[in-house]
């Protein structure tokens, strides 16, 4: 075995590599950006290199220098983890060029399965089944248009470079096909350089199940059984459960059969996931992912196994440590990924710093941040993964439920409510499910319904508090002058806040009451509020859980896995400009101006598409909320622009 171990990845995964790599007794060298230099797996290894700026191809994407950090620091093996330079066939040549050991699959295996038109090509001659489609060499618009009307509507365009869902368009008709190329190949050229392209049916109630294969020098592969990706937004997966619902025997057995023979047909070596699409009791191949994937932990949780142990002693060459018979699976494992996104915005990433951060105890966490890092618009913006493993699933579930009810997360804007309401409704609970679960089911997006009366008595106590505390630090703590509370003489005190929450403002009037309570009124109902300690808050008598995080004059209090943002309102401010706002189109995330489609003095009607900004890879159409005349442009086509920055002025209509 190998005794130093590079790492060319930054987040979660390589924070979980670390952990494996040091039990093993591996020295640790971490690789990052500027962005990174005080990120957490720089903190976690032995020693750590600086290989450039943020932006991920002037640092995790440069070859040379992540060589020259492995050189330096007489690094003999380097895991690549997920994403970056994991697939990148080139990179392990360039490892075994410069004497590393690569741990992935050889450079040829990566190669076969890199393109998904190609891997079909020889999936087909291995036999193993796959969607009906067309995944040829010919590009041009009528050929792909009328693979598209043969195959039969609806139809699904896919880059074949792709990942990550990017460069992938459903098409319900041939009117619609045009369109929908021109929009694919473009997300295709921006994310991957490669605007090559295949089609095929596309089922409308399929589930995502994948096997874990692994190989190993000595000609042995083995599956570690299945993963049940079907939850997903956006054709990218946010719950993976292993075993799969309703799986059985039969059919695991089968596609554990046809997931070994798609690694025999490429020679393939260490971790790999075969990635199916279902339906009913038939599965078709759809990709070979040559590496770790994301979801690997519920394969852990139910076989026992450390995966990446597996990973590295495979490229030490080492044989498989179980043969198949000795594979066997323990109970029920749940993940779900806490991103930093807005569903109400199509799951637009959300940039910012994470103010309050508190995960689950008792779970497995894999997670790559602390409070207080920052969730920027360079990488994936994942918070942290959540494994639960439970006897069966539904005692996983209810854990799952409990452990999100823990999590809270302020600083940027999360999938935490989609989750929460993901937990426990019946369709997942159920086990039936497909991958268009989400998309059925929009009230997934509304979160969880609280009362927002104790987030405003805690904000309001919180607020109260502060006030009262501060007032007997200056000169005589003793003096009522001294006093910003309500102690008035004669009078008896009362405070009035101007607490504003989900668009409305209330009118709060605090009274102290005994035992360092206040009395709240509002809307006419006078309430007794407590706040006793740490994290417990008190309203007439019911007593609830809430983080409040003050940055004044804003609070955020956490209240049953949702956010409430309340503002404290001067009432004598002078009102905001009523012309600010309105015809203002502002950038909601730092991006590009991927195009403009309006020009100045253009009529737009509500709801057309003005821009296109293009962030994290991803598109993002920004429209007018309101009919009107462009009157100005404040940006170009190409442009990279911040956030919060105005785009487009409109002229109300
Ligand atoms: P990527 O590499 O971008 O992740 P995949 O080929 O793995 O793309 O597909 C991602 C997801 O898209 C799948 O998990 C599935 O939900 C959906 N999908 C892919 N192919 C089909 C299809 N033919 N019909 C319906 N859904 C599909």
């Amino acid at each position: 075995m190998f005794t130093k171990l590079l790492i060319a990845n930054r987040g979660e995964i390589a924070c979980r590599i670390i952990r494996t790599a040091r039990r093993m007794g591996l020295r640790t060298i971490a690789v990052h950006s500027d962005a990174d230099a005080n990120a957490q797996h720089v903190a976690m290894a032995d020693v750590a290199h600086r290989i450039g700026p943020a932006a991920p191809r002037d640092s995790y994407l440069r070859i040379e220098a992540i060589l020259e950090a492995a050189r330096i620091s007489g690094a003999q093996a380097i895991h690549p983890g997920y994403g970056f330079l994991s697939e990148n066939a080139a990179f392990a040549e360039a490892c075994a060029a410069a004497g590393l050991i690569f741990v992935g699959p050889p450079p040829a295996a990566i190669r076969a399965m890199g393109g998904k038109s190609q891997a079909k090509a020889l999936m087909a001659e291995a036999g193993v089944p796959l969607v009906p489609g067309y995944h040829g060499e010919a590009q041009d618009l009528p050929t792909l248009q009328s693979a598209a009307d043969s195959i039969g509507y609806p139809v699904l365009i896919k880059a074949s470079a792709g990942g990550g869902g990017k460069g992938m368009r459903v098409v319900e008709s041939a009117t619609d096909f045009p369109a929908a190329l021109e929009g694919a190949q473009r997300e295709a050229r921006s994310s991957f350089g490669d605007d090559r392209v295949l089609v095929e049916k596309y089922l409308t109630r399929p589930r995502h199940i994948e096997i874990q294969v692994f190989a190993d020098t000595h000609g042995n592969t083995v599956s570690l059984f299945e993963r049940d990706c079907s939850i997903q937004r956006r054709h990218q997966k946010i719950i993976e459960e292993a075993p799969a619902p309703g799986m059985t025997t039969t059919m695991r057995h089968a596609m554990g059969e046809a997931a070994i023979a798609a690694a025999r047909a490429v020679n393939y070596v260490g971790a790999g996931t075969v990635e199916f699409i279902a339906e009913g009791d038939s599965f078709h191949f759809m990709e070979m992912n040559t590496r770790l994937q994301v979801e690997h932990p519920v394969t852990e949780a139910i076989t026992g196994l450390d995966l990446v142990e597996w990973q590295l002693r495979i490229a030490a060459g080492e044989p498989l440590p179980l043969t198949q018979n000795q594979l066997g699976i323990q109970g029920h494992a749940i993940e779900v990924r806490l991103y930093a996104e807005d569903p109400a915005r199509n799951f637009l990433p959300s940039v910012g710093t994470l103010s309050h951060l508190k995960l689950p105890e008792g779970i497995r966490i894999d997670s790559g941040v602390r409070p207080g890092d920052t969730i920027t618009p360079d990488y994936d913006p994942m918070i942290a993964k959540l494994i639960v493993h439970a006897p069966d699933r539904r005692a996983a579930l209810a854990r799952l439920s409990q452990a999100l009810a823990q999590t809270e997360v302020v600083g940027v804007q999360t999938n935490l409510p989609l989750l929460r309401a993901l937990a426990t409704h019946p369709a997942f609970a159920g086990g039936t499910f497909d991958t268009g679960l989400i998309a059925r089911h929009p009230e997934l997006l509304d979160g969880t319904a609280t009362t927002p009366d104790l987030a405003l008595a805690a904000a309001a106590l919180t607020i109260l508090n502060t006030r009262s505390q501060s007032a007997i630090i200056p000169g005589d703590p003793h003096s009522p002058w001294s006093a910003q509370d309500s102690w008035r003489p004669n009078l008896p005190g009362h405070q009035t806040l101007f607490l504003r929450h989900q668009g409305e403002t209330t009118e709060i009037t605090a009274h102290p009451a005994p035992n360092g309570g206040w009395y709240l009124e509002w809307d006419s109902i006078q309430h007794t509020a407590h706040h006793d300690a740490a994290s417990l808050y008190r309203l007439d008598g019911t007593a609830a859980r809430a983080t409040v995080i003050a940055a004044p004059p804003r609070l955020t209090a956490v209240l049953d896995g949702a956010n409430h943002i309340i503002e404290e309102i001067d009432p004598h401010a002078p009102p905001e400009a009523a012309s600010a706002g309105a015809g203002r189109v502002i950038s909601p995330i730092p991006g590009r101006v991927a195009r403009l489609l309006v020009q100045q003095g253009d009529t737009v009607a509500k709801g057309q598409t003005l821009l296109v900004l293009e962030a994290m890879k991803m598109e993002l159409p920004l429209t007018a909320a309101a009919p009107g005349t462009v009157a100005a442009l404040r940006c170009a086509e190409g442009e990279m622009v911040a956030e919060g920055i105005e785009l487009v002025l409109l002229d109300p209509a």
